[in-house]
């Protein structure tokens, strides 16, 4: 936890819980993140679903990989599949259930089909929801609307999303809720999004929607060091969140090129240095400079199999008083820049900078989602981050590549450090998790688009926010 979070420490004291119980207080825990050597899950893993649904050996073998302890209730497929993959799936009843403690509650709605079924989700999580363990996980499984195949199917499927983060708001203690669409077909891209929101690696994303298609195939890699052997630019890599995104891309074994403005170069240099990883001195927004990244890739390393666009500047003022070198600033540095340096990297198709099966994920801002006061040129330019993201997903699937955003919320950095105290605070506070992330969180998600196992993983904005009342 930050250190500034005086509030959170103070909370977690025996007498702060009593204050906090009696005048209702928000009651953020200490999250559980996630250090090498971590199980994916620890603790029972339970796994239901509606009749019909089409995940049941998908759950089973992801949660036999994961070496997840796992249950499941009485859906005849789904014990077999368990069955099948070398699961102990003891027997389940709701009185049963509702004597255990869950990592993580699974569910496979896919066999939703119209409305009337979705009295299945009240039926498998009513007595289960409170049995959900400090930092555990809520986890459905849908089909994307737009693939279904009956108007009934479409609206019982989208009526899931509200569900999910109706039930997110409802979990305590540091649990999180989320919603995976899985296209028919796309069974197996699975493993990547569930071992990120089943773990701790995904900390602060909470109530969020991830869209998962059929990409290519998806690779054996080693879990542990998935990006192994891979390169990966980091832009404004020298401090705050980009340097977590540098630390973490370097943890998952990628050869890290730091990128920053030449008057930071001294720490960049530092940040870079210390993940063996090399450092590249220059300003996005310089004419010059998507031909000198796309060159310098190419000539020391033949090319780049990840990119994240992190550089990003605030020049804040309501919009009566935005001057244009305000205004302009952030649409070049956060959004301009950023297109002309993907299609420096993607031009050339076969010959393109960017290696086959690349991944891009930029960071936007759920300002660009829900607007913010004092912000027009910011959300602005962080909108269109996002549709960066939908106008590009389908130019470079078509290469065995993808491109995402995270959308961060409060995140505890020297920038949100510097808010004044009343404004910080409710940043802070208004998320389910009621708390700020930490750069790591939106680093962890970063490196979850970044795998190569998330090959259909693509077109996605996901938030980092602990669920915000932004926007949401
Ligand atoms: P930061 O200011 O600490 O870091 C941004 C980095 O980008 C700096 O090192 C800066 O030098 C670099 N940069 C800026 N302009 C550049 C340019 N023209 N060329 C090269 N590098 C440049 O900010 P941060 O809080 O770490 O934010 C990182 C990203 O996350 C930004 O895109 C920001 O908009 C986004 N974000 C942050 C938060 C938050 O709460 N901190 C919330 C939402 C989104």
């Amino acid at each position: 936890m930050a250190q500034a979070d005086r509030y959170t420490e103070l909370i977690n004291t025996p007498i702060g819980r009593i204050v906090q119980k009696q005048i209702g207080l928000p009651a953020p825990v200490p999250l559980k993140r996630w250090t090498p050597g971590d199980r994916v899950v620890d603790g029972r893993v339970l796994i239901g679903g509606a009749p019909g649904g089409r995940l049941a050996t998908t759950l089973a073998k992801v949660a036999a990989s994961i070496g997840a302890e796992a249950s499941t209730p009485l859906r005849e497929d789904l014990r077999a599949a368990a069955a099948a993959a070398g699961l102990d799936a003891g027997p389940w009843t709701p009185a049963a259930a509702a004597t255990q403690r869950y990592a993580a509650l699974v569910f496979d709605a896919t066999g939703i089909t119209e409305p009337g079924q979705l009295s299945e989700l009240r039926e498998f999580f009513s007595p289960t929801i409170r049995r959900v363990a400090k930092s555990g996980r809520l986890v459905v499984l849908g089909t994307t609307p737009t693939a279904t195949r009956s108007a009934s199917e479409r609206i019982a499927q989208r009526s899931l999303e509200g569900f999910t983060r109706a039930a997110g708001k409802e979990l305590k203690a540091g649990a999180t809720a989320q919603l995976v669409y899985v296209e028919p077909g796309a069974e197996d891209q699975l493993d990547s999004t569930l071992r990120f929101l089943l773990s701790s690696r995904s900390a602060y994303v909470d109530g969020q929607v991830i869209r998962v298609g059929s990409g290519s195939d998806v690779p054996e890699i080693d879990w542990e060091r998935p990006l192994a052997g891979k390169v990966a630019l980091v832009t404004g890599a020298s401090r705050g969140i980009g340097a977590a995104i540098a630390a973490t891309l370097a943890r998952d074994g990628a050869h890290v090129v730091g990128l920053d403005i030449p008057a930071l170069e001294g720490d960049l240099k530092a940040v870079t240095g210390s993940l063996g990883g090399s450092a590249l001195a220059l300003d996005i927004t310089a004419a010059e400079a998507p031909r000198e990244i796309a060159a310098y890739l190419k000539k020391e390393h033949g090319g780049v199999d990840v990119v994240v666009h992190n550089a990003g500047i605030t020049r804040d003022k309501t919009l009566g008083r935005m001057d244009e070198a305000r205004w302009d600033s952030v649409i070049e540095v956060n959004l301009a820049a950023v297109q002309r340096v993907t299609d420096a990297l993607i031009a050339g198709r076969s010959r393109a900078v960017l290696n086959q099966g690349g991944r891009i994920v930029c960071v936007a801002s759920i300002a660009g989602i829900a607007g913010n006061f004092g912000q027009t040129n910011y959300a602005t330019s962080k909108a269109g981050v996002i549709g960066l993201v939908d106008a590009y997903a389908d130019t470079l699937a078509a290469r065995g590549a993808t491109i995402n955003a995270v959308a961060p919320g409060f995140i505890e950095t020297q920038m949100t450090a510097k808010i004044p105290f009343a404004t910080r605070e409710a940043g802070r506070r208004m998320n389910s998790l009621s708390q700020g992330g930490l750069p790591v969180d939106v680093a962890e998600a970063i490196a979850y688009f970044a795998s190569p196992a998330s090959t259909g993983v693509n077109g996605n904005t996901v938030r980092v926010c602990g669920q915000s009342l932004l926007g949401a």
